[in-house]
Formats: C-alpha cells, structure tokens, sequence
C-alpha cells in the first residue's frame, strides 16, 4: 500500500537551518518506505500508531507539561505534551 508518510512520493523534503544562511530544502528518500513509494499495511499501522501519540492540534493555548524520564508509559525518554490535547510535542 502506498507509505503513509511520503504518501508515495519515495521522497521527503527536509528542511535544514543553518546560522546566517537561508533555509534549505534538502530531498531525502522516505525512511518509512526506503524509498520505494509501498509499505506493508503492518508498517503503515505501525507508523499512524507512532504518528497518534504527536499533538496535531495546534497547542492554541502554547502551554506544554514537562514529562522526565520513565515516567510516561508511552514514552520513557523525558518529553513535553501539549497541554490541550495531552499529546506529545517534543521528545528530548
Ligand atoms: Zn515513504
Ligand atoms: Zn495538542
């Protein structure tokens, strides 16, 4: 099926910031799919389950809540969730 995450385009456009030089689109093959464009439906159940536990609301409020280390069951390196739809922010 087609991979979830380049939604079969084989590639992802990154972007990379660099002090005192213009933002950069830099072309990557897909890690999801390799590269090939296809997954399994395991590996696209396993990267929507992945992409569920990221905030996709927004955060309108901007507040976020500090997790530490081994504390949430869901990530265990210390990470923010999103104070308006507990989801995770950033990891790290
Ligand atoms: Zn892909
Ligand atoms: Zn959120």
């Amino acid at each position: 099926m087609k991979c979830p995450q380049c939604k079969g385009s084989k590639t992802l456009n990154v972007a990379i910031s660099e002090k005192g030089k213009e933002d950069n689109t830099l072309e990557v093959p897909c890690p999801t799919c390799e590269g090939s464009g296809q997954v399994t439906k395991e590996e696209a159940d396993s990267w929507n389950d992945a992409m569920n536990l990221w905030c996709s609301c927004g955060n309108p409020s901007k507040n976020t809540q500090y997790i530490p280390d081994n504390v949430s069951s869901v990530c265990n390196k210390h990470h923010w969730v999103c104070d308006d739809c507990g989801k995770i922010v950033q990891v790290g």
